[in-house]
């Protein structure tokens, strides 16, 4: 079945429309969209790493919320802007204007739905920009849309623990932390034999790179042959399950908190004659 690493009754879809329609707390109910990528991780990896890591945490997190909670993850997105990596065989990717008419078509889809609140948990690093862009057009579009683009590595992940200098600066792509990670959620899908480290050499204008990283549009090729930008060797399972135990347990308490927001819907300011009409309707504020 679909549910993947969502507990059935969290996954949205296995509900019927009739089911949704008498959801009692709708406006209030937390609808979380994974949106991962289908894109090359190294030789050591599968390129289903972002899919897997933003559904398995989501998964887990929502596995660990009260049942008084209502919440639901919808499918994952699997195809995302990957173009950085496009010169290795098997990614497959969309561009940034198909991806954003995705996510906000979603959005529509989730607010039509009488759906209040959405959070997009993005587990791709070539793809927050599009999250963000799409969440700001659903909230012009609709003032009363909770709309939270984050990335699913933002809360507490206990990886510094186990990680270099070196890996924490500079660490982008297929690393120990997507490594140990994938050896929880997928672990028959990692070749730990493969894996290989790689690191982008120092960037040459320090000004425009304060913490080592390049300063400049990249393509994965201009540094790693490999397709890995860090160090995945050192990565194990154990270490895996702590990152996931800590991701899920705190991206759990952040869906509560979502669920217990309240949001206040303000009328937009009149300025004048002749620019009520603009298509901002409305602009909230935190209680
Ligand atoms: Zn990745």
């Amino acid at each position: 079945m679909l549910h993947g690493y969502t507990p059935p009754a969290r996954f949205l879809p296995y509900l019927s429309w009739t089911d949704i329609a008498a959801l009692p707390d709708r406006e209030n109910t937390v609808i979380v969209l994974p949106a991962g990528a289908t894109e090359q991780h190294g030789p050591h990896l599968p390129c289903s790493v972002d899919a897997v890591i933003a559904s398995g945490v989501m998964g887990h997190a929502l596995a660990r919320l009260p049942a008084e909670v209502p919440a639901y993850a919808l499918p994952p997105i699997v195809y995302g802007k990957s173009e950085e990596h496009l010169h290795f065989p098997g990614t497959m990717t969309l561009t940034g204007t198909t991806l954003l008419a995705t996510v906000t078509e979603i959005g529509e889809s989730v607010y039509r739905s009488g759906f209040r609140k959405l959070l997009i948990a993005n587990g791709h690093g070539g793809q927050p920009q599009v999250m963000e862009m799409a969440a700001r057009e659903l909230r012009l579009r609709h003032g009363d849309f909770v709309v939270l683009p984050h990335s699913v590595w933002r809360m507490p992940s206990g990886t510094a623990a186990f990680t270099s200098e070196r890996e924490k600066k500079l660490a982008m792509h297929a690393g120990h932390g997507e490594t140990a990670l994938m050896l929880a959620l997928a672990p028959e899908t990692v070749r730990m034999e493969r894996a290989v480290a790689e690191y982008p050499p120092p960037f040459p204008i320090a000004s425009l790179s304060a913490d080592g990283r390049p300063g400049c549009a990249w393509s994965t090729m201009d540094f790693s042959a490999s397709g890995v930008i860090g160090d995945p060797t050192t990565a194990t399972p154990e270490q895996g399950q702590v990152i996931l135990d800590s991701l899920a347990t705190h991206w759990a308490r952040a869906i509560e908190e979502v669920y217990r927001l309240r949001w206040v819907v303000r009328e937009a300011p009149t300025w004048g004659r002749g620019h009520e009409q603009g298509h901002v309707q409305s602009s909230p504020s935190r209680v």
